[in-house]
């Protein structure tokens, strides 16, 4: 009988295949009081496989490091740490030593409390790197039953290489998608995962569909019963019958076609119909995220999260470390221009284990934190500075509100510059400096902004979040966190006029920049530069290509007159409507 499962969608399309079960050792380990006379026999079983997976993990390592993305071998090296800390393997040891319970019975049940203490931290990345904990324990507790990894990778490669399979898995650990990636599965789904889970990373760099967080998953699907997949709801179908898989069929075929045609506008110039040009950049998180975006044909970066450098290591990256990553993104980017925000931590992303504010983004965010950390600002700031002696960098700062945090931030800039000048390292003099406008305050009081900076980026996400106060990661009130508001849209129109007025190059870096809905929109409005994620380029591009800069104008001077978010959305929808002949 078929039925629907949800969870969430973190890499679209959609797929039809076979499910490839993964076990879940963990939950299948024995609970066995051992014989006292036994106790050293299991102690030495135990570090005998705790020293094979240490081994298998180095070669693991050194047979993958040229050509596997770095956040993987990051979360390998954290497998590799977990294995050599005493709190991992001697509370076992002890349980084994002194509750005679067997190895794996004593390991999962360190990994229990170790769950627990990752589930106590605010900050969600770190909080999901109990996942992590539950991996590497997976991996023992196989080995000590006796069907290690290479079990599974056996399993991988005797697939039926003609065969659509779906791997089903309770989560999958950074080794296991590793022996995925010579063998082309049709999409993943797992019990567990979040959007920065191994599987959301892996199936977006292999582009195939993946859902994740699909409860029970893994205890509910058979292996080898027939699955669809659909990456972009989040939707699993078990079992589908031949009037669902016809419907999901045709639309894996117009999906198909629809990214065969925007592969091929990727070396088509972005400019509309009557021959404005429109910069498509792309936002990246990490420097290999460099990649993604010459794959979608980004003319740049428009927005460098560095903060996600900073993100799940426990420390400040050294400026060394920091100049490395921005070098890393201007080799990947080709000459191409690059804008390097400064860390935004602080806010929803945090670096201290504990969030001591209730309300973190109205608190001590981004720049805020910067210029109250001068040492780890500045150290930044150089680390920027030596990078655009390589390459064409900018700098971008973000969620600035006063006037003063801009002279305060360009002193620390200047005194960045003096001290790299006693040093005699190079950089480049004229390194443009800008401001992201997603404070309301920011936007409507922007001639500061304008007077002070070489250029500006509106980050929609957070400037909706505080214009309707909206806090953007409670879900409780995503349904009124609408782009469409009237005061969205009049203060991102407002910041986009004032800007072309004056002659300072704007951009939009938040989500609305990435949305095909408000691609007219935004080019009506005047915006003619576009940041967003690379998955995201190419779909921009065929609205950018079908555009009339001067049609949309007018269009947009009436849709900015509306003052109700139905109305505005009512005309939204007809500014994007094929026109019948067109
Ligand atoms: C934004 O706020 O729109 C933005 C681009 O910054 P972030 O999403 O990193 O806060
Ligand atoms: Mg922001």
């Amino acid at each position: 009988m078929s039925f629907t499962l949800h969870g969430l969608g973190v890499s679209g399309g959609i797929a039809i295949g076979r499910a490839f079960l993964m076990s879940h050792a963990t939950l299948e380990v024995a609970h066995l009081t051992i014989n006292p006379r036994q106790v050293d026999k299991e102690l030495a079983r135990f570090e005998e496989a705790v020293a094979a997976v240490q081994d298998e993990l180095i070669a693991i390592r050194e047979e993958n490091t040229e050509h596997l993305p770095s956040e993987l071998l990051a979360f390998i090296d954290l497998h590799a740490t977990f294995l050599n800390d005493p709190e991992f393997t001697e509370a076992p040891k002890a349980l084994i030593r002194e509750k005679h319970c067997n190895a794996e019975w004593a390991l999962v049940q360190q990994m229990e409390i170790l769950v627990k203490q990752f589930e106590q931290f605010e900050d969600p990345y770190l909080r999901e790197r109990k996942a992590d904990v539950v991996q590497v324990v997976e991996r023992v507790v196989k080995e000590l039953l006796g069907h290690p990894g290479r079990a599974m990778l056996k399993r991988v490669k005797a697939a039926a290489s003609g065969e659509n399979l779906i791997v089903v898995a309770h989560d999958l650990a950074p080794t296991e998608v590793i022996a995925f990636k010579d063998r082309r599965f049709a999409a993943f789904a797992t019990d567990v995962g979040g959007a920065t889970s191994h599987t959301a990373i892996l199936s977006r760099s292999m582009a195939i569909p993946a859902v994740v967080g699909v409860k029970n998953a893994r205890a509910i699907i058979r292996d080898g019963e027939s699955l669809i997949v659909d990456g972009i709801c989040g939707v699993l179908i078990v079992d589908p019958d031949e009037r669902i898989l016809d419907e999901y069929r045709i639309r894996k075929e117009q999906l198909e076609l629809e990214r065969s045609k925007l592969k091929r506008l990727k070396s088509a110039p972005s400019e509309t119909r009557d021959g404005v040009a429109v910069r498509l950049m792309a936002n990246i998180e990490l420097p290999d995220d460099a990649k993604m975006a010459i794959e979608s044909g980004a003319e740049g970066v428009g927005l460098f999260r560095t903060e996600f450098l900073f993100l799940g290591r426990g420390n400040v990256p050294t400026e060394d470390e920091q100049f490395e990553a921005y070098r890393r993104v201007i080799r990947l980017m080709e000459k191409r221009p690059i804008t390097i925000r400064t860390f935004d931590l602080g806010g929803d992303k945090t670096i201290d284990t504990q969030r001591t504010k209730t309300n973190p983004a109205l608190g001590r965010r981004a720049i805020r934190l910067s210029l109250a950390n001068p040492p780890m600002f500045l150290g930044q700031l150089r680390a920027i500075l030596r990078a655009s002696h390589y390459g064409k960098i900018r700098l971008l700062i973000p969620m600035l509100s006063h006037a003063h945090q801009i002279d305060a931030m360009l002193a620390m800039v200047a005194q960045a510059k003096e001290s790299l000048k006693d040093e005699k390292i190079s950089f480049d003099e004229h390194m443009e400096v800008g401001g992201m406008i997603e404070v309301p305050g920011a936007a409507l009081a922007i001639q500061m902004f304008l007077k002070r900076l070489d250029f500006l980026s509106i980050g929609t996400n957070d400037l909706i979040q505080y214009t309707l106060a909206i806090d953007r990661t409670d879900e409780q009130v995503a349904n009124l966190y609408d782009p469409l508001h009237p005061a969205v849209v009049m203060l991102v129109a407002h910041a986009i006029t004032s800007a072309e007025k004056a002659g300072i190059p704007i951009a939009v870096c938040g989500e609305m920049a990435g949305a095909p809905k408000f691609t007219r929109l935004l080019i009506g409005m005047g915006l003619r530069t576009f940041s967003m994620h690379p998955s995201q380029i190419l779909e921009v591009k065929s609205r950018v290509v079908q555009a009339d800069a001067a049609e949309l104008a007018p269009l947009v001077r009436r849709i900015l007159r509306l003052d109700e978010t139905g109305k505005i959305k009512e005309a939204v929808d007809k500014l994007n409507a094929p026109v019948p002949g067109g």
